[in-house]
C-alpha cells in the first residue's frame, strides 16, 4: 500500500512538472503525419489544422487522403498536402520525407504513427507476414527517421514515435504486432541517448498508448475482451502535445505507465490478469 501510495504521488508530481503547451507554438508549424487516412492518424492531422499547422500527411489510399486533406484545409490548415505510399516499399519511406521537406521547405516535427493491418489471433507460424509487418510498422520508420533527422536537426524539430503498450508488455494473439513494436521503442530509446549524448537539437517522444477507440482496433476486440478502449481525438490530442512540449514519454491513458511497473514487479499477477483478459476457450 505505501508503495502503491509513493508511486501516486510521484505520477501526480510528474504530471504537475510537465511542460505547459501553447498551441500557438503550431502555428505555421511544418508537419509530416504518416498512417493518418483514419484513427488516431487522421484525428492529429484535424488538431495540427485547427492548430493553423502545415501538413503533409500521408497512407496507401490517395482518395481518402484527399478527403482528409480537405476537411484539414476547413478546419484551418496553413497548408494541407498529402502523397500516397505504402511503407511495405523499401523507396516509399524515403520519398515520403523528400516530398514533405520540398513541399514544406524544411520539417519541424515528423510524426511517425502507421501501422499495417495484421490479424488478431494465436500464433500460427506465419514468417513471412511477420517480416513484411516488421517493414511497415519498424524499419520504414528507421528509414523515414534517418532522412529527416538533417531537417529535424535545421529546426531544432521533434521526432514522435507511436508506440503501444504492447511494445513494453507481450500480449496474446498479437504477436507480430507486439514484436514491432518492442523494436521500435528499443530502437528510437537508444537514438533518444545519442541524440542527447551528442547534443543534438532533435527531441525524440515515445508515445505509449493503451487500448484506442479507432475502427481498427475496436473490429479486432469486440466481443474479445472488456478491456475500456480511450477515444482516439484525445490520443491524438495528448500525442501532439507531447511532441510540442518535447517531452521524451508519453503514457495514455495515464496507468499504462503503472501497468508497465506491474509487470516487472508482480509478473505472476500481471501474467494472470493479461491470459484472463480475453474470452478464449482452447
Ligand atoms: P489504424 O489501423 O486506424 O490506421 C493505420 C494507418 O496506417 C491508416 O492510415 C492506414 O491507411 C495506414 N497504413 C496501413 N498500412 C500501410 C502501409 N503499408 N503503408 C502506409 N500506410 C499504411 O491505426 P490506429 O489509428 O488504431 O493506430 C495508430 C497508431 O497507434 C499505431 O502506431 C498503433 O500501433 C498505435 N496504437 C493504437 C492503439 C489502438 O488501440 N488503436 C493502441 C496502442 C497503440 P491506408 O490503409 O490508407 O494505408
Amino acid at each position: 500500500k505505501v508503495l502503491l501510495a509513493s508511486l501516486c504521488v510521484a505520477f501526480v508530481a510528474v504530471k504537475w512538472s510537465a511542460p505547459s503547451f501553447d498551441s500557438e507554438s503550431l502555428r505555421g508549424a511544418r508537419v509530416l503525419v504518416t498512417g493518418a487516412s483514419t484513427g488516431i492518424g487522421e484525428q492529429m492531422a484535424y488538431h495540427y489544422a485547427r492548430f493553423g499547422a502545415q501538413i503533409v500527411i500521408t497512407a496507401r489510399r490517395e482518395k481518402v487522403l484527399q478527403q482528409v486533406a480537405e476537411k484539414c484545409q476547413s478546419l484551418g490548415a496553413q497548408k494541407a498536402l498529402y502523397i500516397a505510399a505504402d511503407m511495405a516499399s523499401v523507396s516509399d519511406p524515403d520519398q515520403v520525407v523528400d516530398f514533405a521537406v520540398e513541399k514544406l521547405g524544411g520539417l519541424d516535427y515528423m510524426v511517425l504513427n502507421h501501422i499495417g493491418p495484421s490479424p488478431f489471433r494465436m500464433w500460427d507460424g506465419d514468417v513471412e507476414h511477420t517480416r513484411w509487418l516488421m517493414q511497415v510498422n519498424f524499419f520504414s520508420y528507421v528509414h523515414m527517421a534517418w532522412k529527416a533527422l538533417a531537417s529535424l536537426e535545421q529546426s531544432k524539430g521533434s521526432l514522435v514515435i507511436v508506440s503501444s503498450l504492447l511494445g513494453k508488455m507481450a500480449s496474446p494473439f498479437v504477436a507480430p504486432y507486439t514484436s514491432t513494436k518492442f523494436a521500435l521503442n528499443g530502437f528510437f530509446g537508444a537514438l533518444h541517448h545519442e541524440l542527447a549524448m551528442k547534443k543534438s537539437n532533435v527531441s525524440i517522444s515515445i508515445c505509449t498508448l493503451g487500448l484506442i477507440d479507432t475502427e481498427a482496433a475496436m473490429d479486432k476486440v469486440r466481443g474479445v475482451t472488456n478491456i475500456p478502449a480511450y477515444p482516439a481525438t484525445d490520443a491524438a490530442l495528448n500525442i501532439i502535445k507531447t511532441g510540442a512540449t518535447r517531452q521524451t514519454d508519453l503514457y495514455y491513458p495515464w496507468f499504462t505507465q503503472l501497468v508497465t511497473l506491474s509487470k516487472d514487479w508482480l509478473p505472476s499477477l500481471t501474467s494472470y490478469i493479461i491470459q484472463n483478459s480475453y474470452n478464449y476457450s482452447p
